[in-house]
């Protein structure tokens, strides 16, 4: 292929940035012309691309979120725009597309390939659910901001013998929340592939460990469970009697300058995006497998599944108490 783009979609990660400097350096290097698609599959849709050269990406690889925007695309996910999409690609001579995005990006980029735009996707998601890679792009440095700021409410709730509920990201999975849990020493962690018992979970935990003369706790609770930790705060003070407060993580984790992790990573997996576009292979997904950079057919990444490691959990709950 001798013309390519690449676009970000989806919630952004830090190490975005990252991924796209590798790809258009990675590209300039080889003699492939690249454009960056501005607003993901939309800037497809309607043709907002820009022209990249080795400078375009300059000063990137330390910032969060993503310099070519993203975006959720419902456009996209008809057939009508998917149709806009190939037809604006054709014009422009693109031959293939790196997707830097999360699994509903993915899923863009297996239609788009089936429609004669081959495409690769690169993991960039904060939430590391996407089930062929151990690890995707900004997942280390969204552990890293939760466990920065789950430390910092640990020092006022210390200071005032209190309970600090907190609720952080992971979409459906509770990948961010056993990580960071257990970074932060919680008393309890919640997560979706564990059924939620409050009193087994949070309540018991916390009497057996006040049995010990301990006097603040930290529950960290994954979004994808689906509990209120305003309402949970509440109930954990009228059981326990310790005073409870509840904190929204929310988009502070999103953001901030990427971990050398992150930085490292994505600019392996763009670098490899645009090699299997530069030999006419199409339909992969870039996958982190342990240490090693791999690629999965698209389809098959998309079927694969994942699991949380339970060990891991169990792990978390004999130490935290
Ligand atoms: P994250 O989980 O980090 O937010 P994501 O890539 O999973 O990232 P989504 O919002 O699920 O985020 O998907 C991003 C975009 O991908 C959607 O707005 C849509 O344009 C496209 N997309 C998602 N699912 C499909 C699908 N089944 N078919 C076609 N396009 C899709």
């Amino acid at each position: 292929m001798k013309t390519i783009a690449v676009l970000t979609s989806g919630g952004d990660a830090p190490g975005m940035n990252a991924a796209i400097r590798a790809v258009v350096r990675t590209a300039c290097e080889n003699g492939v012309k690249v454009y960056g698609v501005v607003r993901g599959y939309n800037g497809l849709i309607n043709g907002d691309f820009i022209e990249m050269d080795l400078r375009s990406v300059s000063d990137i690889i330390n910032r969060g979120g993503t310099i070519l925007y993203s975006a959720r695309s419902t456009e996209f996910a008809t057939e009508e725009g998917m149709r806009k999409a190939v037809r604006t690609c054709r014009e422009k001579g693109i031959e293939g597309v790196v997707v830097i995005g999360g699994d509903g990006s993915f899923r863009g980029a297996r239609d788009l390939s089936e429609r004669g735009i081959p495409c690769v996707g690169v993991p960039g998601t904060i939430d590391n659910d996407i089930a062929c890679c151990d690890y995707t792009i900004g997942y280390d440095t969204c552990l890293n901001t939760i466990m920065d700021m789950v430390d910092r409410i640990r020092d006022t709730s210390e200071s005032h013998d209190r309970c600090a509920v907190i609720e952080v990201m992971g979409r459906r999975a509770g990948y961010l929340a056993l990580n960071a849990g257990i970074a932060c020493g919680a008393t309890s962690i919640l997560i979706p592939e564990v059924e939620v018992d409050i009193e087994k979970h949070v309540i018991e935990r916390m009497r057996k460990t006040q049995r010990t003369d301990k006097k603040h706790f930290i529950i960290i609770v994954a979004e994808g469970c689906g509990v209120d930790v305003h309402e949970l705060a509440k109930h954990i003070q009228a059981e326990t009697g310790v005073e409870s407060r509840a904190t929204v993580l929310g988009h502070t984790q999103r953001g901030g300058y990427p971990t050398v992790k992150d930085r490292v990573m994505a600019t392996r997996m763009g670098n490899y995006a645009v090699k299997l576009l530069m030999n006419n292979i199409g339909n992969r997904v870039v996958a982190a497998q342990k240490e090693d950079v791999v690629d999965y057919d698209i389809f098959e990444a998309l079927n694969m599944t994942k699991t949380i490691d339970m060990n891991l959990y169990n792990i978390a709950h004999e130490v935290s108490i």
